[in-house]
């Protein structure tokens, strides 16, 4: 099988397994886990932010973001498919008590316009209170958000007194495809997360980045929502040795995902090669009369998974593990599995 539903599908290399065995540890709790604190420092100089929190999963950083700064009662505005309103089991509702707002995007950005709006349906009794913003944006396919644009919706934001958390889980996807160094996208939120566990290719793990005063109240969530560990350097190590090796070679990620759209694209699959801009390939499922079930059991009875991007839509992701022959493959393995639908497009 070539496994294409998702880049969590990494599996630690032989080199992140020899970090991780020679990690020098102590008790994260007490901050005495010297490889924790390494992972720390630099993760906050990456994201463009004073300090930075380690913590298992990107799903805990989005929700202590939005647990320390939204307003209980007040309004979350993002696009209406942002990770953080449709992935995160109503976290935003049940952790943070905020009202979800979810507004059509393009690409899955939101403008100041969209912004002005949506603030202007809230009132003083329910409030705007946070914007959550995603780079690379997951559900449209691993866009990239350009950073003018990014700045112009930020400021804004910050025009309206909303507070802005940016959902940078593959912050360094977009780093990689757009050559801004992700410290120029994540100095403009209050707060950063990024997840180790997608193409940088550990085996879990993630960080939320902010000032110092907002750090320390994050600090207090880690423990309220049990994210405190003990000798977490074990897994540190991981993603100290993923920024060292694994962020360049997204690159690789990238093209592979170009190479499936385009081959794909060429044997006449609904597929947009130039919306390619990271490591996702979306398949649009409209134009061949196919639902999704049917579609991805076609597709595995060819030896290729994939999985939903979106409703309508499916997801080929590239990651670590994914080779050149397994492209080659996939190219014509995909076609090959809706050959009936094709004569629809
Ligand atoms: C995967 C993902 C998350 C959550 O990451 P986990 O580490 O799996 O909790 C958050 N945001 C986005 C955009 C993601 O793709």
């Amino acid at each position: 099988m070539i496994d294409l539903r998702s880049d969590t599908q990494t599996r630690p290399t032989p080199g992140m397994r020899a970090a991780m065995a020679a990690a020098e540890v102590g008790d994260e709790q007490l901050r005495e886990d010297p490889t924790v604190n390494e992972l720390q420092r630099r993760a906050a100089e990456l994201l463009g932010q004073e300090e930075a929190l380690f913590l298992p999963t990107a799903t805990m950083a989005n929700q202590i973001a939005l647990f320390c700064l939204g307003e209980r009662g007040g309004e979350l505005i993002a696009e209406e498919r942002t990770h953080a309103l449709v992935y995160e089991a109503g976290g935003p509702a049940v952790h943070a008590g905020l009202v979800v707002r979810g507004l059509r995007g393009d690409r899955g950005r939101i403008s100041p316009d969209d912004l002005r709006r949506a603030a202007a349906g809230a009132d003083a009794y329910q409030p705007a209170s946070v914007v959550v913003l995603e780079q690379t944006h997951r559900s449209s396919g691993g866009r990239v958000w350009p950073l003018a644009e990014l700045e112009a919706t930020v400021a804004c934001a910050r025009e309206l007194g909303l507070a802005v958390h940016l959902d940078g889980a593959r912050l360094l996807n977009a780093q990689v495809a757009s050559g801004v160094p992700a410290a120029a996208y994540g100095r403009l939120a209050d707060t950063v997360t990024l997840c180790f566990s997608k193409g940088l290719g550990c085996p879990l793990g993630a960080v939320l980045a902010g000032s110092r005063e907002i750090m320390a109240r994050a600090w207090r969530c880690k423990l309220l929502f049990g994210g405190a560990m003990r000798q977490a350097g074990i897994v540190a190590a991981a993603a100290l040795y993923a920024l060292d090796h694994h962020v360049e070679r997204l690159r690789e990620d990238h093209a592979r995902a170009r190479l499936l759209a385009e081959g794909w694209a060429r044997a006449g699959l609904p597929v947009d090669p130039d919306a390619v801009e990271t490591n996702f390939v979306g398949i649009e499922l409209a134009p061949l009369g196919l639902g999704e079930e049917e579609a991805k059991a076609r597709i595995a009875a060819q030896g290729v998974l994939v999985s939903v991007l979106r409703p309508g839509v499916l997801r080929a992701a590239t990651y670590l593990g994914i080779t050149d022959e397994d492209v080659e493959r996939a190219v014509e393995a995909v076609p090959r599995a809706l050959a009936a639908f094709l004569a629809r497009t």
